[in-house]
């Protein structure tokens, strides 16, 4: 094979490729090291340089419902035996709690021992990002008060505009529903609907597969825009509160590796290095939902994981487990908590610990979705949501991290769930 056509078939190669080159150029038109473009100039660059990845972004955005509602109907419905669902459905629901709980104390040791926030001085971010007094005002935060609202939403009273405006949570409710209301019912009753959402399953996965060619693209314009506009300057600023988020997920790979090694009993090494793919495609579209179709695929080929178990999990889990996301708001809390001296008590922190918990559960999985919605997180404890517009600018590069986390936790589910079905059928 000549390197060429290596290159053509290995699209985690020509991301890397992209990445590095993107970084050279960036490096040249910034101001760090390079010929230092003016702000106009580098803006209007960025957004022609976006172009790929917002058309990613589009296309992703374009399918996310239709996709995910139809995986997970197609994939209770299938799954058959009421009983199996029952037990299938509740050990994966106890294990994504207990791993994203995992990263969350993971999370929540780092910020505290390595203390990110009390290291950088704030009045001098203040100036550097305009922020007046009002912004940093500390507000109050969630109240018991509120709980009965937010469990009486839980069900999607208006399905349609949940569609409409892509409520994942409340689509993944639905569809559960549904999908559940189907495996009782007798086959002829649900069979057409369940071909129609077969076949959009298909087209919709097809779809994403034809439009990652565009990746290299998009990865080569978001980080010259980024290491041209950011400069190194801001990042080492924040750097030490990225290498916690980047310390953190390294601890998660751990988790997971012993996870693979003792509950799913694979070796680490071989299924590691399966992971490869996903991996990538996860770290360079920042998109746990981008990348499941070669998650999927991973799944099935690579690991051989029982389509039943596969076709439930991964989109199950690219939904809503999201143990990186997870980790990276509660450290970003901590880092704001610290930074804006605000003292966190005993419930602070459970309240923190419950509200990531559900964040990292409804948070979409596309790109820069995590940070968003830690702003309902902030809100939750009362740290002005300001603070996120100091975090954004180096949220790009922590978002491709914790998704290739999140990847990496969906199929060590996987993995984990093969053995425990096969191990029950036996
Ligand atoms: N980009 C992440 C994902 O797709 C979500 C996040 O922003 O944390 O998994």
């Amino acid at each position: 094979m000549t390197v060429q056509s290596y290159i053509y078939k290995n699209l985690w190669l020509q991301v890397v490729i992209s990445l590095i080159v993107g970084l050279g150029v960036g490096l040249i038109l910034g101001d760090d090291v390079g010929v230092g473009l003016d702000n106009d100039t580098l803006d209007s660059l960025s957004s022609y340089l976006k172009i790929p990845a917002n058309i990613f972004l589009s296309v992703i955005l374009m399918i996310i419902v239709p996709l995910i509602f139809a995986s997970i109907v197609v994939a209770i419905a299938n799954l058959g035996a009421k009983e199996k669902i029952k037990t299938l459905g509740f050990g994966i629901g106890i294990y994504f709690v207990i791993t994203t709980t995992i990263a969350i104390l993971v999370a929540i040791t780092l910020a505290t021992i390595i203390a990110p926030g009390s290291i950088l001085d704030l009045t001098a971010l203040q100036e550097t990002h305009e922020l007046s007094e009002d912004d940093l005002k500390v507000t109050d935060g969630f109240s018991f008060d509120d709980i009965p609202n937010a469990v009486s939403n839980i069900i999607p009273r208006n399905p349609i505009a949940s569609y409409l405006e892509g409520q994942m949570f409340s689509i993944l409710v639905m569809a559960l529903i549904v999908g559940l209301s189907m495996t009782v019912l007798p086959k002829e009753s649900v069979q057409p609907l369940l071909d129609l959402l077969e076949s959009i399953q298909k087209i919709t996965l097809h779809i994403l597969l034809i439009s990652m060619k565009i990746v290299p693209f998009a990865v080569f314009g978001l980080i010259v825009g980024m290491v041209a506009k950011v400069g190194i300057e801001t990042m080492g600023g924040l750097g030490v509160y990225m290498g916690t988020v980047i310390a953190g997920l390294g601890v998660m790979l751990l988790v997971y590796s012993m996870i693979l090694k003792f509950v799913a009993k694979r070796s680490i090494s071989a299924t590691f290095s399966k992971f490869r793919n996903p991996q990538t495609l996860a770290f360079s579209t920042a998109s746990s939902m981008a990348t499941m179709p070669v998650t999927l695929k991973t799944a099935e080929e690579d690991l051989k994981i029982d389509n039943r178990v596969s076709k439930f999990v991964i989109p199950l889990g690219t939904t809503v487990n999201m143990d990186g996301t997870a980790l990276y708001q509660v450290i970003a809390v901590f880092f704001l908590a610290q930074l804006f001296a605000i003292e966190l008590s005993i419930i602070s922190i459970l309240v923190i610990i419950i509200t990531s918990l559900l964040a990292s559960i409804g948070t979409p999985a596309v790109p820069g979705a995590g940070v968003i919605v830690l702003s309902t997180i902030l809100i939750t404890v009362g740290i002005p949501p300001v603070g996120i517009l100091l975090l954004i600018s180096v949220d790009r590069i922590l978002d491709m991290i914790r998704t290739m986390v999140n990847v990496t936790g969906d199929l060590t589910a996987s993995c984990v769930f093969d053995r425990i079905t096969r191990k029950v059928e036996s």
